[in-house]
């Protein structure tokens, strides 16, 4: 019998009651890996609970010292990290070298964590009327949850709870049903680092469970990640229950090629940004919009992007490794059908067969040109390996199509003309641009800053706007007198 996957309720990894269980299975092999539970609303109030009890002390506990408890996590992360990727890469697919990456980009958001405190400083003013000072703190907002996708297993959760817990919260992670075992280690290993049991809880489930979270009165704050249907209904649902929420979604990311730019580098950085992680990346490239005689490259890119194959993620012969689930693959290869009816296909990988592998979910890397912005692969978000490529004769009509797209996750240019680069990352309607940066995600000093569909909220993940979504602002103003000072009444609102 599979293992039966825990939950993590103050401090414990306990066994749900649940009747309802899902299989969790190697997306290389169908193999099933464990079981995982969708919690009871009793074990929902239960984690609620003991997240509210945490809150109590935690939110006592000076900050240097929430600090010192990420500054040991971040330490037995890095420790561990092998081990996490490997757990990661056998639930997700992705090969070991791109899962240690993804546990790493976590580490650097818990070191940030690690060094919260001076973005928790207040602002003073003194005499702001005669005699009269002002000052505020930072304090923290109470129990927070998160909900997290499938395709970074260790970054994402690490993008919310060491930032809420650092600011003083208690938080609730609901994962992935799809890849729920990297959440249970990352728990384990914040127990270790010391962090008391009640501070963390890991709630496992789907929709249901999300809802349990979104209604609960005691929650006070949401992150979500995951797709653009999903993203709308949190961000909706959530206000609704007058929370704060911030809501990452779906994408489509073009990549601008000047004729001007490095060849080699553009077409090695069109290909990993395309196809890497199986193209299951919310900043993956997806369209390649070739500006003038830039367009003669692209038979280059399909020698290069043919030369480029899925496999088992243990595997060091694998560029990327399958899609998450046969529900994923088959979704993608509708959509590559449907792209041969609406543009041209000069590399096909629907059909893909790996030696030894027979029931993996393998798509192979697939790439479209003559695409036309009203055909429905430009429109999708396809989260697949596959590539599309547009021609447009100049840098003003690129700028023009990217800005006509819903979407605004990421984007970048390739060039080596600085006056090019400028127009296009002042003018661009996207929330991360890279110049000669195919994959422009923010390190954590900064934030993750997406916009229009693929962000719903204000403040962004991690960096100072992360301690702003997981803090409130209380403002005092304060006054001492003299015990012979004269009163005299004051009937307005100015401060005397
Ligand atoms: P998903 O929306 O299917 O699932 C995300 C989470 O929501 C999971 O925990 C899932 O259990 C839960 N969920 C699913 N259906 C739900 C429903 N009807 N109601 C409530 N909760 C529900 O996303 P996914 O397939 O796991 O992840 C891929 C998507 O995430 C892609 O669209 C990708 O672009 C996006 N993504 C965005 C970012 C970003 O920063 N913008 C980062 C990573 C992934």
């Amino acid at each position: 019998m599979a293992k039966k996957l825990e939950l993590f309720i103050n401090g414990k990894f306990i066994k749900s009651e649940t009747e309802d269980w899902l299989e969790v299975l190697d997306p290389s092999t169908q193999e099933v890996l464990c079981e995982v539970p969708f919690a009871t609303e009793k074990e929902i109030n239960l984690a609620v609970e003991s997240a509210k009890d945490g809150f109590l002390e935690w939110r006592n506990t000076p900050p240097p010292e929430r600090s010192r408890v990420m500054m040991r996590y971040q330490e037995l992360l890095k420790k561990n990290q092998e081990e996490i990727a490997r757990i990661l890469s056998k639930e997700n697919g992705k090969t070991l070298e791109d899962a240690k990456g993804d546990v790493w980009r976590g580490i650097e958001v818990v070191e940030q964590a690690a060094n919260i405190t001076p973005l928790l400083m207040g602002e003073t003013v003194e005499n702001v009327a005669s005699e009269i000072d002002s000052y505020s703190y930072i304090q923290s907002l109470g129990v927070c949850a998160g909900i997290t996708p499938f395709n970074f297993p260790a970054m994402i959760p690490l993008w919310m709870f060491p930032m809420a817990i650092a600011c003083g919260n208690t938080f609730i992670l609901k994962p992935s049903e799809q890849d729920p075992m990297t959440a249970n280690k990352l728990a384990e290993l914040f127990l270790e680092a010391g962090a008391p049991g009640n501070i963390l809880q890991i709630i496992h489930g789907g929709k249901e469970q999300v809802d349990g979270l979104l209604k609960h009165p005691d929650i006070k704050a949401i992150s979500f990640v995951g797709s653009v249907s999903v993203g709308q209904y949190i961000y909706k649902t959530g206000t609704e229950y007058l929370k704060r929420v911030q809501s990452f979604a779906g994408a489509k990311n073009h990549m601008v090629i000047m004729p001007d730019a490095n060849k080699a580098k553009t077409i090695d950085s069109l290909v990993g940004s395309s196809v890497g992680a199986a193209g299951q990346r919310c900043m993956a490239i997806s369209v390649a919009v070739f500006v003038g005689s830039s367009k003669e490259w692209i038979e280059d890119l399909k020698k290069e992007m043919e030369m480029v194959k899925p496999g088992p993620w243990d595997s060091e012969e694998s560029s990327f490794g399958p899609l998450i689930s046969p529900q994923a693959k088959d979704r993608v290869l509708k959509l590559i059908e449907k792209g041969k009816e609406e543009a041209q296909c000069l590399i096909d990988g629907s059909k893909c067969d790996i030696e030894g592998f027979p029931n993996g979910n393998w798509v192979g890397t697939t790439l479209f040109t003559k695409v036309k912005t009203d055909s429905e692969i430009y429109k999708t978000e396809i989260f697949g390996p596959v590539l599309l490529c547009i021609e447009v004769e100049t840098l003003k009509d690129a700028i023009e199509l990217v800005n006509a797209n819903p979407y605004g996750n990421g984007t970048s240019i390739f060039t080596a003309s600085g006056r090019s680069a400028r127009k296009y990352r002042h003018e661009i309607e996207v929330g991360q641009v890279g110049i000669n940066v195919p994959i422009p995600v923010p390190m954590p000093f900064f934030s993750f800053t997406g916009w229009k569909q693929s962000f719903y909220g204000d403040l962004h993940a991690y960096g100072k706007q992360a301690v702003r979504f997981y803090t409130e602002t209380k403002t005092v103003t304060e006054r001492w007198f003299d015990d012979d000072e004269k009163s005299s009444k004051n009937l307005t609102i100015n401060l005397e």
